[in-house]
Order: structure tokens, then sequence, then C-alpha cells
């Protein structure tokens, strides 16, 4: 404190949490939460300005005119969530094929009567701007009240310029108007669009020639990513489009490993991408690699639940390898249909063996580190943005135990309350 200004005026302070998740390393930290029991954190200008033991909180510290006090007596406050894969803008849905592959079909008897990624990507094109605004304000909005206060959203619906430009511009236009943070990611090597089915080079030379250009040049992503697979892109096209994102100023992140081990965590480990993404079918000599050069994993539980896959990511191993391990929604039409988060979480932890101390972690500073904005967001720091959560929960291994049903009370974005669970009006 300056001992002429002694006093400092904030704009918010949430005292008394009976568990305060800061995510900062710290000696006495349970599992790596960097838990503070009763703790306290004052917040001013939308940044943390002091966060401690209630009982440590300076007296300096006083509530400025218009500023709000939260009594969090008996809750959990945490870093807001952040979901680091989501395919946000797409038009369309397809229950009927959720639907045809309970009753048994496969993904090319889909895709043969016309379902699948393709039908998808005929949607949104179809779609105006305005309501593919409105459907990913919507979704937007589904995840603030899961307590989402970060997304990273990919383009990847339109495969022609002007369509993933569509897409990417729907997404700018959404910052302006939601309290939603968009991490905008460019994935025009989602899959072969139907016309270049029979010219697949054109497409790789439209995808570098033309798309990662304009997208650069109109600073409408900070991320490039390829969907490298048997049945997308090659192991030698994902390289060059991913380098070629590099040299226009895009981070690369990968699509990998989910159906085969098709060398695609060598790849992310080859091209410094920031994340690897599913790693179903990962291999042993990929974890080490990536390990290695920092790649974070981002791991989909809601797809291998939502496709009924029997092979999951070892994701205990790449822990033990030292690997930073961050858990997405993978929100898209085909393969995961949720906003919800910590419905990943309760996954993370039954199906791929994360303790909740991981899958929080995962949800937060992981996830913050698969899109470089750990720095920014993803734990409570002094000086890092008051990205906030409320949650009406005893102790944080509720957040996973208990399952499917809302716990968030408050969610505070850089600062401002941004939602606040209504109360069910009684007689
Ligand atoms: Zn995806």
């Amino acid at each position: 404190m300056n001992p002429t200004n002694p006093i400092t005026e904030v704009d918010l302070l949430i005292k008394n949490a009976q568990e305060l998740l800061t995510l900062f390393p710290s000696s006495e930290g349970e599992s790596g939460l960097g838990m503070i029991k009763n703790g306290t954190v004052a917040i001013k200008e939308g940044k943390i300005f002091w966060i401690g033991k209630t009982e440590e909180c300076p007296k300096e510290i006083s509530l400025g005119r218009g500023g709000h006090k939260i009594d969090a007596t008996g809750k959990v406050v945490m870093p807001g969530l952040i979901d680091a894969h989501t395919h946000l803008i797409f038009a369309g849905s397809r229950e009927n094929e959720f639907e045809q592959r309970i009753q048994g079909l496969s993904y090319l008897d889909i895709a043969e009567r016309g379902g699948g990624i393709l039908s998808t990507v005929e949607a949104t094109r179809k779609a105006s701007f305005d309501e593919l605004f409105s459907l990913g304000k919507e979704r937007l909005d589904r995840m603030l009240y899961k307590g989402v206060t970060t997304i990273e959203a990919k383009s990847g619906y339109g495969l022609s310029l002007n369509d993933e430009i569509k897409i990417l511009k729907v997404m700018r236009a959404l910052q302006e108007v939601h309290a939603m943070e968009i991490v905008p990611t460019f994935l025009g090597a989602h899959t072969l669009p139907k016309e270049f089915r029979d010219v697949r080079t054109r497409y790789i030379d439209l995808l570098t020639k033309e798309m990662i250009p304009r997208v650069a040049e109109e600073r409408l992503a900070e991320f490039c990513d390829v969907f490298c697979e048997e049945r997308a892109f090659t192991l030698e096209e994902s390289k060059k489009i991913l380098e070629t994102g590099k040299d226009y100023g895009l981070r690369p992140k990968i699509h990998a490993d989910q159906l085969s081990p098709g060398g695609g965590a060598e790849l992310a480990a080859e091209v410094g991408a920031f994340s690897a993404d599913h790693l179903e079918h990962v291999s042993q000599e990929g974890i080490k690699k990536m390990a290695e050069k920092g790649v974070t994993a981002v791991l989909l539980p809601g797809a291998s639940f939502f496709l009924a896959m029997k092979k999951f990511p070892p994701a205990r191993e790449m822990i033990e390898q030292g690997m930073s391990v961050s858990l997405a929604t993978d929100l898209n039409p085909g393969s995961s249909m949720t906003e919800s988060l910590p419905l990943m979480m309760t996954m993370g932890c039954i199906m791929y063996k994360m303790v909740p101390s991981e899958v929080i972690q995962g949800t937060t500073i992981h996830a913050a580190r698969s899109m470089g904005r750990e720095k920014e967001i993803g734990s409570l720091e002094v000086g890092k943005q008051a990205d906030i959560l409320l949650l009406a929960i005893p102790n944080y291994r509720y957040l996973p135990y208990h399952f499917g049903v809302d716990h968030v009370e408050k969610v505070i974005k850089k600062g401002e309350v941004v939602y606040t669970r209504s109360v069910v009006c009684g007689l």
C-alpha cells in the first residue's frame, strides 16, 4: 500500500469463500489448486487487485462508491472455466443421425444417406450471417450459464473462401456484443469439400494461397487448425497447411490421432503446436515428443461418449509424462452436441481417470495454456483478469461429483457480474 494514499477503493469484493481456488502453484495448496480456505478476492478495474485469506485482507482496501460486495460463505470461488475446443458456428442439427447411430448405422452409411459433416457444411453455407449470429449467441449464453468465460472457437463448416470468412466474421461480431471471450481459430482444413473430391491438391492450394493469407490479412483468427486423419488431411498436407499458417502469423493447433494412430502428435511437436486435440490413438513416441515440446493435450470426452468409442486417450500417461492436459466440449452437431464443460469434467474423471483437481486444472490454467492466454486468464493472481465463478457447492470435488446439474451461482467476467442464477419463486 502507498503510505500517502492509504485507502484503495476497489470495485468488487468477494469475501469468506469456503474454498478459494487460485490455481496458482502454492506450497500449501491442495493438489495443485492453490486453495485458500476462507478466502477473499478484491477486484479493481477488471483485474485482481488482492487475493488471500479473509483475515489477512488489508484494512486499506475498501469498497468504492457503486462497488459490490459478495458474501461467498459456504461456497467455492474459482477462475472462470475455459473451453479450449469448440466448433461454435454451424447451422442445422443432426438428431436424425444420432438416432441412426443408436440403431447401428455406420459413419459411412450415414454419409451415404446425406448425413455427416458435409450436411452441416451445406446448412451453414445456406445460412445467413444473422442466422449464424443468433445461433452462436444462444450457444454462448448456454456456455456462460455453465460457468465458461473464455472459449476457443473454430471455423470449418464453410470450406470456401467466402463461407469461412463469413463464419469468422460472425465470431468477431459476437465478440463485440457478448461477455464471452472468443479466441478464433481458422479450420478451413476440417474436411475436403465435395466439389474438390477429385482435385484435392486444388483445395490445399486454395487453403494455402487464398484462405490463410486473407484470414491473416483481415486478422480474423489467432490459430490455424487442421484435421489430420486418414479420412481428412494427410500428415504431409497438414504440415504444409500449418507451416503456411505460421508464415502468416497464425499459431498451430491440430486435431490428431482421433480415429487412428497417424503421427499427428509427432507432427504437433514438430511444428510447435500450442495444442494437439483428441489423441485417442496417440503413440508412446507422440506423448514423449509432445511432453518435450510443451504441447498441451486437449482431450474431448464428449466425443468419446457421444460416439461410444471404445478407446480413450491415455490421460494418466500424459500427465505422468509431464504434459498439461486440458478438457473441452468439442461442441459440434455431429460428435458432441453439448455446451456443458462441467459435464466434461465428470466424464474426464470417470472415463479418463483424471481426479477432480486435474479436471479443474484442465478447464482453467491448462486450457488457457492451450491458447497461449495463461498470463491473462486461467488462474486468480494479482494483475490477472478477474474472470471468476461463484459455485454453490461446499468443496471443489462436488463440481464433477454432483453431475448433470448447475452449480454456478454467479459468473464474473473482467470484474463485471455477467450472470446470476435466478431463484425459483415459491408460494
Ligand atoms: Zn473438433
